[in-house]
């Protein structure tokens, strides 16, 4: 397991894994572009460059999040065509910074109903993925089911997966908070979620981990990140994820809420620890 957080990119890929590294983590997650934008993005590869050989070096591993603002359902034509310009633009980014995928949001159906969001996402997923062909996977992440969310659950993320053209170009990226905040695990229902990742599929093509606390209740449907330990969900019930068999091969990056990066040195030595406690407990 890859214990890790969030890091800014403002300086560049070279000085984000630096930070990464004094800050203790195993992997990290940047942004490809400003989250809340979609202006182009030039990347520096000669940065980018050293970034990769310092993550080879240091045996961390990155994962790439686009933008928040894209909406993969979006029924206006323009903004269509620019959240294909923008994802695929993430991709290549990703690809140069060394990633092992770029984590997008599921759509929003705007009121225009669950089935044409679905619908339109997967014809927007067609769209972007037929132009791509790199080894970077585009992770679908769960959503909390804010307003006219899409994604909720495992089984509809398996669906979206299934109906596009290119299903092998596609992952996962699960978000602790995000699941809980749309009722579908809890500390009772932990066993049963991972189950059902099995039974679906979904689980062998899980890339990462979002580790997050929620400072909303169970089936809120709001997206409100906390401390691990220090929200709804609890560190009883996060720990499951962190000794759980089935995880282990994977990045568990953290994007709670902090002041300063440095916040997130603490943070992951808690996680250690609850892990370490855990796998005791098992032996
Ligand atoms: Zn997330
Ligand atoms: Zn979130």
């Amino acid at each position: 397991m890859k214990i890790g957080c969030h890091i800014s990119v403002g300086k560049g890929l070279e000085q984000a894994v630096l930070r990464a590294i004094e800050l203790g983590a195993e992997s990290l997650q940047v942004f490809t572009k400003n989250p809340r934008g979609l202006r182009p993005k030039k990347v520096d590869h000669k940065d980018a460059a050293k970034g990769v050989a310092l993550l080879k070096e240091h045996g961390l591993v990155l994962v790439c999040h686009t933008p928040y603002i894209t909406n993969l359902s979006t029924p206006k034509e323009d903004l269509q065509e620019v959240t294909i310009r923008s994802i695929l633009e993430d991709l290549h980014i990703a690809e140069a910074y060394g990633a092992v995928g770029a984590v997008v949001h599921c759509g929003k159906h705007v009121g225009e109903g669950e089935e044409y969001g679905t619908k339109r996402m997967v014809e927007t997923l067609d769209l972007i993925l037929e132009q791509y062909n790199g080894p970077v996977k585009l992770l679908l992440e769960n959503t909390a089911g804010q307003g006219s969310e899409l994604g909720l659950t495992i089984p509809s993320l398996m669906e979206i997966r299934g109906a596009t053209k290119y299903p092998e170009k596609i992952g996962f990226c699960f978000d602790t908070c995000h699941s809980f905040a749309a009722g579908q695990w809890n500390l009772e229902s932990f066993d049963q979620l991972v189950e059902e990742m099995e039974r679906t599929g979904y689980l062998k093509h899980l890339v990462a981990i979002h580790f997050n606390d929620s400072k909303a209740p169970f089936a809120s449907q709001k997206d409100r990140h906390e401390k691990i330990g220090k929200g709804e969900i609890g560190s009883e019930a996060l720990a499951k994820f962190l000794i759980h068999e089935k995880f282990q091969h994977l990045p568990v990056v953290l994007e709670t809420p902090v002041d300063d990066e440095q916040e997130y040195a603490e943070e992951m030595v808690y996680l250690h620890q609850l892990r370490n406690a855990g796998l005791v407990v098992e032996q």
